[in-house]
């Protein structure tokens, strides 16, 4: 039979926190539900953090991991949470402690009023760099105005969806993940729950600058044609400057008879039309290697081992 609930809990090097959250997240769904599962998805860490989660698997039924044998990322560890989970609802959570476990009754005690998609929307992040909650919070709202799909601002992976929107997930099968993307294009019926960001207990963040750049990227690529087109019209604009320039020069040379000394416009519309030329191509560029990935169909993850039967 199907677990009510699922827990998906992506790991990437949280060895010395895990007991504290296995404590915590079972002590908050226990009081939910006797039926769950939580899927700890281990991302090629580099600490001892499978041999803590085999050592809980050991003990508690309720547990189960799925080893990657390599680092994926965050995004396609709780894809592959997602392929795994059998529960009637699933959360996504984060394994830093970040996302208080505590508040998974509260996403539950809303889902149940029938929503499919309960999201956790922060309403304040502690012990974020300044450089991280500007860049975040730009980013969002800039995503909102290019792309079709209404992706929520200031929310993270954090949510609980039903089993419905876990199976149309299920069914894409883009290698260049953007959860929250994905959830928002389903367009089931969505609200959302409130809270503060903790800080990260332990260690360092698992996103670099390089993987949250490249998230960021899939965010866009993913869901908007807004920059290819950003490209176009680009274009437009610097040829109607060079339009412009070509009658001034035409006037100049035989009404004005000014001859033409011409070298600072003639660097400068070389290398503004260079500039531009190359931001087009890059933009394009970013496309097609996404493209290459989706035509390629690599499978997203390789499991080195698991308990699931
Ligand atoms: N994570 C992962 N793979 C990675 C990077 C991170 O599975 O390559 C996990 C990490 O263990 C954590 C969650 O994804 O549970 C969020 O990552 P992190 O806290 O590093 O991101 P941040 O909160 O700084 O955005
Ligand atoms: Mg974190």
């Amino acid at each position: 039979m199907n677990p009510e609930l699922s827990i998906i809990v992506p790991i990437y090097n949280e060895a010395p926190i895990i007991s504290e959250l296995y404590n915590r997240v079972t002590q908050s769904v226990s009081g939910i539900t006797k039926s769950y599962e939580i899927l700890f998805v281990n991302d090629g860490s580099k600490d001892s953090s499978i041999q803590e989660l085999k050592k809980i698997a050991t003990t508690d039924s309720h547990v189960l991991y799925i080893n990657f044998s390599r680092n994926f990322g965050h995004q396609i560890a709780v894809t592959a949470g997602l392929h795994y989970a059998k529960g009637n609802a699933i959360v996504i959570i984060d394994g830093d402690l970040q996302d208080p476990p505590e508040l998974i009754p509260e996403l539950y005690a809303k889902y149940n009023e029938g929503y499919k998609i309960v999201g956790a929307k922060r309403v304040s992040r502690k012990g974020e760099t300044f450089f991280k909650k500007i860049t975040a919070k730009l980013y969002y709202r800039i995503l909102k105005r290019i792309t079709h799909v209404d992706i929520p601002v200031d929310t993270g992976d954090y949510r609980i969806i039903d089993k419905k929107v876990a199976d149309a997930i299920r069914s894409m099968d883009e290698p260049d993940k953007y959860i929250r993307g994905q959830v928002a294009w389903t367009g089931f019926s969505t609200t959302f729950v409130y809270f503060e960001r903790d800080e990260r207990k332990f260690g360092k963040t698992g996103y670099s600058l390089k993987k949250m750049t490249k998230f960021a990227i899939d965010g866009i690529t993913s869901f908007s044609s807004y920059p290819l087109k950003l490209a176009s019209i680009f274009g437009f604009i610097v040829s109607g400057i060079a339009f412009l320039m070509v009658i001034y020069v035409l006037i100049s040379k035989y009404i004005l008879h000014t001859s033409v000394q011409g070298w600072p416009s003639l660097m400068l519309t070389i290398l503004f039309l260079g500039g531009v030329q190359l931001i087009c191509l890059g933009i394009i560029g970013e496309y097609l290697w996404r493209i290459m990935n989706a035509v390629r169909k690599r499978p997203l993850y390789v499991v080195e081992d698991t308990n699931i039967a």
